[in-house]
């Protein structure tokens, strides 16, 4: 087969453009090259339904032994009792997880997207509004903080089915315990989506929700560095006889109903290439060299978010506990869009974002949001934190001169010149 040069031209200009700019999308990060590895890998070619050692296609002997290294490695790395390796997406695995716990109709409580949840925890755009019945509970106005009262007195109102926590852009660690003690009060479940932060969270850096909250889920490809793709994990809970009864009158364990709820409610055949490269991201973060890695992705937050506050910029709740931050720009009279395409032309790539209770919509916004894990991975240091801010004010008070934007484009160059993809 001759080679499609179009797409490989293409693939090549994209590697060109991470190669050289600022990568500060919160959710983004690089892979080692031995996760692309097996992500290109011959596993590709093979279907593999059900789970290791219970498949419904022969040959599966190979990457039943991978899907288990991955499990086993996802349940060290998390400290969970079980884990689901196969959804192949986080938005999958939230998809598995409402489909176990929920008939259609029931109510849901979730953090409200334009506070900065995420669109499968409930937004009527989503399966999860459509589906389901959502509530939601924000953040406080004044402190940019979780409104646990708020979370509280909807939830014993409403009595939602299922309470979620977790966001995509939220700066601070959560209260895992309080939000469990109330959905016992009204026999709720609790789902965390630790799909932002499940890097620091598994390496001790963040509050474990584990042993709060029945059911955990995650992308595996933003702080976590792995391929793209969702973990579904129990951690206390396990043992709870909490499931459905099937027509036999026995108890399903809870494992099993989210294990039929991947596959065959919500997919087909699991992408063992994805799960390979899984395994060997849930390895790398069990290593010391990752330690290093998730702690530095701290700090370089904390240094960023320092220098842009001294810079008079507005963060959501006034800095971060994790890699990400949200940052309010009314202040600096330029919308969200705005900046976004305005970085964009100095090769610093940022997402425009909803600030709590913004008045813009949500294609123009009044923020952005940035976090550190890319450039992290990159090898930047607190050092280079104070000269992005700088390029980033630089760029954001002059947007409208092109000339001095192409000049900040060169120092961006130069700067991630010296610090090579892939060596
Ligand atoms: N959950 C949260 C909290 C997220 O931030 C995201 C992605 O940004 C997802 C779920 C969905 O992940 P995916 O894009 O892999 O479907």
């Amino acid at each position: 087969m001759k080679k499609d040069q179009v797409i490989f031209d293409l693939i090549n200009k994209e590697e060109q453009r991470q190669e050289n700019g600022i990568e500060l999308i919160a959710s983004e990060n690089f892979v080692s090259k031995q996760v692309m590895e097996a992500a290109g890998s011959v596993l590709t070619n093979k279907y593999a339904e059900g789970l290791p050692y219970k498949r419904y296609y022969g040959g599966c002997e190979v990457v039943d032994e991978i899907e288990t290294i991955a499990i086993e490695r996802a349940k060290e790395l998390f400290n969970a009792a079980w884990a689901n390796v196969q959804p192949h997406s986080g938005a999958q695995a939230n998809a598995a997880v409402l489909l176990a716990v929920l008939n259609t109709g029931d109510k849901i409580l979730g953090f409200d997207l334009s506070h900065g949840g995420h669109l499968t925890h409930g937004s009527p755009v989503n399966f999860s509004g459509k589906l389901y019945k959502p509530f939601f509970y924000g953040v406080e106005e004044q402190t940019g903080l979780i409104n646990y009262q708020q979370l509280e007195e909807v939830a014993l109102r409403e009595k939602p089915k299922l309470i979620i926590c977790g966001a995509s852009a939220y700066s601070r660690d959560w209260d895992y315990a309080f939000i469990r003690a109330v959905a016992d009060k009204i026999g709720a479940l609790v789902l965390a989506d630790i799909s932002h932060p499940s890097g620091l969270i598994a390496r001790g850096l963040l509050k474990d929700p584990l042993p709060h909250c029945h059911i955990v889920t995650t992308t595996t490809h933003k702080t976590l560095r792995g391929p793209r793709g969702g973990l579904i994990m129990m951690g206390t809970d396990f043992e709870n006889p909490w499931g459905l009864k099937t027509p036999k009158g026995e108890i399903r364990m809870m494992s099993s109903i989210l294990d039929s709820a991947v596959f065959p409610g919500t997919q087909g055949g699991p992408l063992e290439h994805i799960i390979a490269a899984k395994a060997i991201a849930f390895g790398e973060a069990l290593s010391d060299e990752y330690m290093d890695y998730i702690v530095q992705v701290k700090k370089n937050a904390n240094a960023m978010a320092d220098a842009l506050v001294a810079k008079g910029y507005k963060l959501i709740s006034g800095g971060t506990d994790n890699h990400l931050m949200l940052i309010d720009l009314t202040n600096k009279n330029i919308t969200g869009k705005l900046a976004e395409e305005t970085l964009g032309k100095a090769d610093i790539t940022v997402n425009k974002n909803m600030v709590p209770f913004d008045k813009r919509s949500p294609f123009v916004t009044s923020g952005i949001r940035v976090g550190t894990a890319a450039i992290t991975s990159r090898g930047l240091k607190e050092s280079d934190m104070l000269l992005i801010v700088d390029l980033i004010d630089d760029a954001l008070i002059n947007n409208a001169n092109e000339s001095l934007l192409e000049e900040l484009r060169t120092k961006v160059n130069n700067l991630m010149a010296k610090h090579p993809l892939y060596k």
